[in-house]
């Protein structure tokens, strides 16, 4: 059976020190995790979060995104080589607030994940369609084009992880409410596509996951695991989340 896998992904929302205490509370509560849990503080609280892993090894760190060259004269980026020297197991690629706060294409996203995957990392690939386009029936195309256009060259026996992330789920602030029949048949597409192209990567779901719905997204016939992101600030919800999800898998 595949294991679970919790993505915490804090973005721009928690402070050095703030990261540094939720992460320490996880690490120090969460003692009977299954499958594995990653937390994706901001760049900046990477270091700190990193100490964890000594209170709690089966706490990985994560980073949010990265650029797609190791090293060179690009002011500002973050450099794969780097988060993997401070400890960055996963980086999430393609998170929708890339693709469209910052731009990201589907050509960037192809290119972030060799870069992760070259510097020993898994990269976390995030795909999902609009609300508009879901309206116009599209969200089947969508997803299938971002899919396919970053794993167009990235190896087929490279780990990745694969988040259905329907932006028009996504919570900023407000979670929604996700019924499983809205977003099961994109992981029944997106998991068909890997078995055919045979890959093995678990499939799992983002946007408004929260204590009451994961156990009814999450499961061992059901999507392998959760990208959080508001339920995943507090301790109180994220171990929450986790308890649920240790129950699904209980044997
Ligand atoms: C996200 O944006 O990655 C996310 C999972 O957000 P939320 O859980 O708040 O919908």
């Amino acid at each position: 059976m595949q294991e679970p896998i919790i993505i915490a992904n804090w973005k721009m929302q928690l402070g050095i020190a703030e990261s540094q205490e939720l992460a320490k509370q996880i690490a120090s509560e969460a003692t009977d995790v299954v499958g594995t849990v990653v937390l994706c503080p901001t760049f900046a609280a990477l270091s700190v979060v990193a100490e964890v892993e000594a209170i709690n090894s089966q706490i990985l760190l994560g980073a949010q995104d990265c650029y797609f060259e190791t090293k060179g004269t690009f002011t500002s980026a973050t450099s794969p080589a780097v988060l993997a020297e401070l400890g960055c197991k996963y980086v999430i690629v393609g998170h929708s607030d890339r693709r469209y706060l910052f731009g990201d294409t589907n050509d960037v996203i192809q290119k972030k994940m060799r870069a992760v995957a070259l510097n020993g990392m898994t990269p976390v690939l995030c795909v999902g369609e609009t609300a508009e386009e879901r309206k116009q029936g599209q969200s089947e195309d969508v997803v299938m084009e971002q899919l396919k256009t970053a794993l167009a060259d990235f190896p087929v026996d490279q780990p990745c992880i694969i988040t259905y992330e329907p932006v028009w789920a996504i919570s900023h602030g407000t979670p929604h409410v996700v019924i499983k029949e809205e977003v099961e048949p994109l992981r029944v597409l997106i998991a068909a596509y890997l078995r055919e192209t045979n890959r093995v990567a678990p499939v799992i779901y983002g946007g408004s996951v929260v204590v009451d719905n994961v156990q009814s997204l999450v499961g061992p016939s059901a999507f392998a695991g959760a990208l959080v992101g508001g339920a995943s600030l507090t301790a109180k919800d994220f171990l929450g989340i986790l308890a649920n999800v240790r129950k699904l898998y209980a044997v």
